[in-house]
């Protein structure tokens, strides 16, 4: 088993199997949703594959993001049994994610994940510097994490404070000189303020990404096949997360 496959322990499984097996048949709702059978844990309802990738990863993202969406949450991954497993066993993330410190942007929470399932990375404005990358670096060469996601969000106030220019108080400037790179580069192409907001956006994210993919441990990685970089954005109002920024 190369590093792109790891072993789960926890929610989801019919669905990513379903998807393996079936591309195209993403219909896969499970017979009892986990509101109507409180008594049931999420494994029970959920089994999970015992192999995954980094297709099978992003599968696993988005069926959890369209249970939050549509309110039927799992949310009981996080029982003492689950936890005490992550003890015994130790942890295997299926997925590292950076994203913005933002506390409408809980990535747990929207993609409907539990206990051990996400390495989680955040500073607001989902910057890269050293410190992201080397805790990048751990998920993926050391847990075998086959996904590294960037998720930024929509009206970011560290986008937006770059946006404004002005001048930064302490440190929060490094944080704008970060995203000032991506704001250049989209500056020209706006008409106004929201528009401008929206594609720094969607730049930064993209650099976020292009950063990680520089890193000669995750390229490495990456050449061998053995875990994907990409793009999200998630969307405050919806719920939703777009892929493949
Ligand atoms: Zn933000």
């Amino acid at each position: 088993m190369n590093k792109t496959s790891i072993k789960l322990t926890s929610a989801s499984l019919i669905t990513a199997l379903s998807i393996s097996m079936f591309p195209g048949c993403t219909n896969t709702k499970p017979d009892k949703t986990p509101k109507d059978s409180p008594s049931q844990t999420a494994a029970e309802i959920y089994k999970r594959p015992e192999i995954i990738d980094s297709g099978m990863a992003i599968q696993l993202l988005k069926e959890g993001n369209k249970r939050f969406v549509s309110n039927k949450t799992l949310s009981d991954d996080t029982t003492a049994e689950k936890r005490k497993s992550l003890v015994s066993n130790g942890q295997h993330p299926f997925a590292i994610v950076l994203t913005c410190s933002d506390s409408r942007v809980p990535p747990e929470t929207l993609f409907d994940q539990g206990l051990g399932d996400l390495f989680v990375i955040r500073d607001a404005g989902n910057v890269v510097d050293p410190v992201e990358l080397g805790s990048i670096e751990y998920g993926a060469e050391h847990l075998g994490s086959p996904l590294i996601v960037v998720l930024g969000h929509d009206k970011c106030g560290a986008v937006k404070a770059t946006v404004e220019g002005g001048e930064a108080e302490g440190n929060i400037k490094e944080i704008v000189e970060k995203i000032k790179p991506s704001l250049e580069k989209v500056k020209h192409s706006c008409t106004d303020e929201n528009q401008l907001c929206e594609a720094c956006e969607n730049e930064n994210i993209k650099n976020s990404v292009a950063q990680i993919e520089n890193d000669p441990i995750i390229k490495k990685l990456e050449n061998e096949k053995k875990v994907r970089v990409i793009g999200a954005k998630y969307h405050l109002d919806t719920g939703l997360v777009s892929f493949e920024i």
